[in-house]
């Protein structure tokens, strides 16, 4: 079966409006989810539930995971592999994974036949709606052709960094980054706050000189100052980037202290943090320390 079938497996705040997405291309697309209410969601938005992985891998060309973790990513990439008969032709792990983890699966893949490239996304739960991801892909360029019509509708940049692994390489240390600008510009802002300017002021002078970032140009503004907390990013999500980051630089005998800082200071205010809590509350428990919230006036 070569119809082009794309699936689609995690259905969650990214896979949903990825797969949305996809249908709306006219990509024929089935989707799976362990959460019954995620295939429900998935189905009224016209796209076509499937019941398990291995369904998906019987009946898909292309198979796209957007899944939590490299340890669900494996065990429903080895549902999958353990099919009898044809199994799909190309896996997209455009979940956060791990490097090591993700080169060790591409070479079970290889076993079974099928091929396997990292496309990690950057751009939030906002450009997954809009389909103008960035997304950082690692493998063999032909198998990275191959799908450049998939990924096109995802994302309006997308480039090969590398082999299998670099993509998830490249997204960890994104998200180190970010997360080590958040930590600082949250600490900055309240101290600024704390001085007597007004938080908008001083994010509007940052963002015009060299301390901007997505912090203080999307994060602060967007989901901060106005309380609203709903990126759809979860800090639990972003630790586990910033720990796989820490991995790398470790492994590749990086000196990295400035790393380490922010991976224990996240550490530390996540597990502060009601579970499930969006990255952007990261600023609740500073705030605690502190006696003030940042959107209080006086
Ligand atoms: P999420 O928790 O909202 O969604 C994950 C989905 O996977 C859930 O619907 C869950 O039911 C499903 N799932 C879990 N185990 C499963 C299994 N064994 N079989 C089938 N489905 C299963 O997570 P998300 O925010 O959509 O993130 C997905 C991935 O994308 C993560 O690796 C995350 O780090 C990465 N990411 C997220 C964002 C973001 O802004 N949310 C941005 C970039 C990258």
């Amino acid at each position: 079966m070569t119809d082009g079938t794309v699936g689609l497996i995690g259905l969650g705040n990214m896979g949903q409006p990825m797969a949305t997405l996809l249908a709306r291309a006219g990509y024929r697309t089935r989707a799976f989810d362990a959460s019954s209410a995620a295939l429900e969601a998935a189905a009224s938005a016209g796209i076509d539930a499937a019941s398990s992985a291995a369904d998906i891998a019987r009946t898909c060309e292309t198979v796209i995971l957007m899944l939590p973790s490299s340890d669900i990513v494996d065990a429903v990439a080895g549902e999958m592999l353990d099919i009898d008969g044809r199994v799909a032709t190309l896996f997209i792990d455009m979940s956060s994974s791990v490097p090591a983890r993700t080169v060790a699966l591409a070479e079970r893949c290889a076993a079974r036949g099928v091929r396997l490239i990292d496309a990690p996304v950057s751009g939030g739960v906002v450009r997954a709606r809009s389909g103008e991801l960035t997304i950082m892909v690692g493998g063999a360029e032909e198998d990275v052709q191959s799908v450049e019509d998939v990924l096109a509708v995802l994302g309006s940049r997308v480039v090969r960094v590398g082999e299998v692994g670099a993509g998830h390489a490249t997204k960890a240390l994104n998200n180190l980054l970010s997360a080590t600008h958040l930590l600082a510009t949250n600490e900055a802002v309240l101290a600024a706050r704390e001085f007597g300017i007004d938080p908008a002021v001083f994010l509007e002078v940052v963002n015009s000189s060299s301390g901007r970032s997505g912090s203080s140009e999307l994060k602060l503004p967007r989901y901060v100052l106005t309380g609203a907390f709903d990126s759809g990013f979860s800090a639990a999500l972003l630790e586990k980037d910033v720990n796989i980051a820490l991995g790398v630089e470790h492994a590749l005998g990086v000196p990295a202290p400035v790393s380490e800082a922010a991976g224990a200071r996240w550490a530390d205010l996540r597990s502060r943090l009601d579970e499930g809590a969006d990255h952007t509350e990261i600023i609740r428990p500073v705030e605690r320390d502190l006696g003030r919230e940042l959107r209080s006036h006086g």
